[in-house]
Parts: structure tokens; C-alpha cells; sequence
């Protein structure tokens, strides 16, 4: 056989020395993080290729146990494996021992270290957008795994209030006593979605951030008064199919300055790319793969049952 073989899906040489990372998810099959590394691994000629890995849950810990084995690089880990992994890892950075989750795992030298990159990508994506948290009120709509990763990175980075809207309450309460014994300064209250105080809490808003699948594809949008957002609030939404929801839409309709989940989506691979590669990502090369990869799944999207898509 030859010593070379093209990849089909890539584009990139593969050899003998070719380091593997990639993606363990259940679905996994939709996931956009393929393409945003294999592309930025060819622009910088790396010679890595990054695969996506269908991994049941209950298969987790061995696959896990796999990276040692096949010596791959790392993977990031996707729903449902985030928080599953915890247990099967060697050792966690700071953040995943605060947030709870995991999103990429980095082999090294026979250990393996949990991080979440989810976390430190909502920050950059923020930053992107010149917003800093420092003193800022906030509005988090949800309760789930990323809006935990938006909370503790709110409150880390020094928000002076944080109010989370969510469809459960009770679900918020427990993740907003969680945050407020770690961060004392922050002042965090949980209000129900749909009930009295919301249009209050907007109304002192620096950022707003939808961390629910509402408004993706198929999913109705969130219904929220964005009259009563002060004119010079940023509006950002974790959804990141399509890349303009109906919530930045209309935030944008209103004046409202706008930042759309393939910020999020984009630095926290960027920022794994760094873990294992060890130099910075090209970050413009991975979001033109993003885009270009929706563009051209469009379709296929449209047809997706599930709400989520392998990534995050
Ligand atoms: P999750 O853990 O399943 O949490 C979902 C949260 O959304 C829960 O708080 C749930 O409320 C709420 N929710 C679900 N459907 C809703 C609806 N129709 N209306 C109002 N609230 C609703 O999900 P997740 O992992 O946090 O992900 C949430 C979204 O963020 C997904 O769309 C995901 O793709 C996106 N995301 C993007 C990035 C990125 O890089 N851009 C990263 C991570 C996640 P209850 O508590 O009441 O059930």
C-alpha cells in the first residue's frame, strides 16, 4: 500500500505519523468541528487530522481508556459525554472543577487532562464583540450545561449581577447558589421565563445571553420584551444554526449590537486546537470553515431531528 493516502474528507495527506484528534458524541454525525480543524490544520500544514467519534454513553469509559491506547492527541467531548467523563479523567484544570464539564481532553505523557474551552470561547466570543464582564448586569436565559459554562465565566470575570430566566426555576436556583457561594461579590437571582420580573431584569441589562436551543432550526423562538433592553445592551445567542436567530434578528431590528454562537462555537476550537497543537489557531480559516460547512449542509440541517447538532 502506498506510504500516503489522500483523506476524502479532508483533503489532508495522511501517513504513518499522522496524530489523531477528534470529537466524542452520541449523535456526533452533524458535527461542524471536523471541518473547522481539518481546515485549519491544512492551512498551517500540520500534519494532524481531526475525526469524529459516535461513542454510545455506555461505551464512554472505554473509549476514553482508547486514548491511551491508540495514542491519540486528545478529543473534545460533546453531548452527552461532558460531565459523564468527569470520573475517567486524571486530572481537571481549575474550570472544569468549577463548571463541572468537560469539553477536550489532552493526552499527556499516558494522563489525561479534562478542560473546558466552552467556557474560556464565551469569554473571547465577548471580547470579540469589545464587551468585558467587569461590572456589567447581565441576563442568562437557561439553565443547562452552556449556560453553566456563560455563568461561571460571567461571574469570573467580575459581573456585578447576573439574573437567569429559565423555563424550570428551580433547576436555575440550584446552579445560582452554587455560583453565588464561590463568587460572593456577584449578586445572581433566578427568575421564571415566562413570569414578573423579567422585563425588569432587561431593563438594567449590559448583556443578554439566550443559552437555550430556542430559535434554532425548527425551534420557536424565544419570546422575550427587547424593548425594555437598554439601547446600548449586547445581545448574544449560543445558537448557532442558523448563524442569525430570530432573537439577533429582531435584537438588530432594535438597534441592539449582536453576537451570534459561531464566536462561542469558534473560540472554544480555537482554544482546544492550542491545547493540542501547541500553537495558536488561524482562527479566520476556522470560522470561513464553519460557515462554509452550514452553507453547504444547509439542507441536511433542515432535515435533523435532533436539537442539537454533535457540537457543545
Ligand atoms: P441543555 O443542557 O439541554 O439545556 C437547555 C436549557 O434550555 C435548559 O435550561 C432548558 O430549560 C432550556 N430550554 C430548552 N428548550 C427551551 C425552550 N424551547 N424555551 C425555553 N427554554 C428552553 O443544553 P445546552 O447544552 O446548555 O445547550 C443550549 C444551547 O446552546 C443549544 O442550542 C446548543 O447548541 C448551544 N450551545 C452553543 C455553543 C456554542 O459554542 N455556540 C456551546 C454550547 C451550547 P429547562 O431547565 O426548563 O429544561
Amino acid at each position: 500500500m502506498a506510504a500516503e493516502q489522500t483523506a476524502i474528507t479532508s483533503g489532508l495527506p495522511v501517513s504513518g505519523r499522522t496524530r489523531v484528534v477528534g470529537v466524542f458524541g452520541w449523535p456526533v454525525a452533524h458535527s461542524l468541528s471536523p471541518s473547522m480543524h481539518n481546515a485549519a490544520f491544512r492551512h498551517l500544514g500540520l500534519d494532524f487530522i481531526y475525526v469524529a467519534f459516535p461513542v454510545a454513553p455506555a461505551h464512554l469509559p472505554q473509549a476514553l481508556r482508547g486514548i491511551r491506547a491508540l495514542d491519540l492527541v486528545g478529543v473534545n467531548l460533546t453531548i452527552p459525554h461532558k460531565e459523564a467523563a468527569l470520573p475517567h479523567l486524571d486530572t481537571l484544570a481549575p474550570e472544569v472543577e468549577l463548571i463541572g464539564a468537560a469539553n477536550t481532553v489532552h493526552h499527556e505523557d499516558g494522563c489525561l487532562v479534562g478542560y473546558n474551552t466552552d467556557a474560556r470561547g464565551f469569554t473571547a466570543a465577548l471580547q470579540e464583540a469589545r464587551f468585558t464582564a467587569a461590572g456589567a448586569r447581565a441576563v442568562l436565559v437557561g439553565a443547562g450545561g452552556a449556560a453553566r459554562a456563560a455563568l461561571w465565566e460571567l461571574a469570573r470575570g467580575g459581573a456585578r449581577a447576573i439574573t437567569l430566566l429559565n423555563r424550570t426555576p428551580s433547576r436555575a436556583q440550584a446552579l445560582a447558589e452554587a455560583v453565588a457561594r464561590q463568587f460572593p461579590g456577584v449578586a445572581v437571582e433566578v427568575r421564571p421565563l415566562r413570569g414578573p420580573g423579567r422585563a425588569h431584569a432587561l431593563a438594567g441589562a449590559d448583556l443578554l445571553v439566550n443559552a437555550t436551543p430556542a430559535g434554532m432550526a425548527h425551534e420557536p423562538p424565544l419570546d422575550l420584551p427587547l424593548e425594555a433592553l437598554p439601547d446600548s445592551c449586547l445581545v448574544c445567542d449560543l445558537v448557532y444554526t442558523p448563524p442569525e436567530t430570530p432573537l439577533l434578528r429582531a435584537a438588530r431590528d432594535r438597534g441592539l449590537r449582536t453576537c451570534d454562537g459561531l464566536g462561542m462555537l469558534v473560540h472554544q476550537g480555537a482554544l482546544s486546537f492550542g491545547i493540542w497543537t501547541k500553537q495558536p489557531a488561524p482562527v479566520p480559516v476556522m470560522r470561513r470553515a464553519l460557515l462554509e460547512t452550514l452553507a453547504g449542509t444547509a439542507t441536511g440541517l433542515r432535515l435533523t431531528a435532533s436539537r442539537h447538532l454533535g457540537d457543545n
